[in-house]
């Protein structure tokens, strides 16, 4: 069986290939460079479950074949879960350069004066699966964390470098300390891609 994986993202691929072999299905998972005319899907919806929703219809509907698509983000607690599905494009056209680096500087910045005890977030990822013939299946993850005031760590991207996990209890070290299998294993995006396997598992 062929699977299209709705990402220009190198490193998701290869994480999804593992954790479907894991779950015992064997297929072969395409990206979306071996579909070069697929137009861009603007993430247009409020929701992380409709972003993602929207591009696994879409990729669904071009190739024929069953698509996988995932939308992800930090949630703030002293933001009110912001910058939530706006955590790609959080420092807006500032973040022309290096949109990673803006965004959390931006975030640093807002949260400058804001105590330890409320710096409390979480990594939210949805995944949604779509079916040839529109059969949907939905999962989520989330990874509950807090945010340090500066940043620790090279791996990852993104929000990793002030992010400490809750799990495992005790955890001292941001998601950008650790190796891409140690995050995958506690990450939003593993649980929900974990989820998304299993159900594709009895699908076929
Ligand atoms: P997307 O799901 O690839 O659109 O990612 C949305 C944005 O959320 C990314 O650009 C990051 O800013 C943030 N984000 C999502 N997942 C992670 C993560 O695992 N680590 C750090 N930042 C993340």
């Amino acid at each position: 069986m062929k699977l299209v994986l709705a990402t220009r993202n190198a490193k998701k691929v290869p994480e999804m290939r593992a954790i479907l072999a894991d779950a015992g299905v064997r297929a072969e998972v395409l990206a979306l460079d071996s579909f070069p005319d697929i137009p861009e899907v603007p993430e247009t919806e409020a929701t992380f479950v409709g972003n993602a929703r929207l591009k696994a219809r879409a990729i669904a509907e071009h190739t024929g074949l069953p698509a996988i698509a995932d939308d992800s983000g930090l949630a703030v607690d002293e933001l009110r879960g912001m910058p939530g599905v706006l955590s790609a494009r959080w420092a807006g056209r500032f973040g022309a350069g290096d949109q990673d680096r803006a965004n959390l500087d931006l975030l640093l910045d807002q949260l400058f004066d804001t105590p330890v005890e409320r710096r409390g977030a979480r990594f939210v990822c949805a995944a949604v699966l779509v079916m040839p013939d529109g059969t949907e299946r939905v999962a989520e993850g989330v990874l509950r964390g807090h945010l340090l005031k500066e940043r620790r760590g090279e791996n990852g991207f993104g929000y990793d470098p002030v992010f400490v996990p809750d799990v495992p209890q005790g955890e001292t070290r941001t998601t950008a300390q650790m190796s891409a299998q140690e995050k995958n294993a506690i990450s939003h995006r593993g649980i929900a891609f974990r989820a998304l396997a299993r159900e594709l598992a009895d699908l076929v």
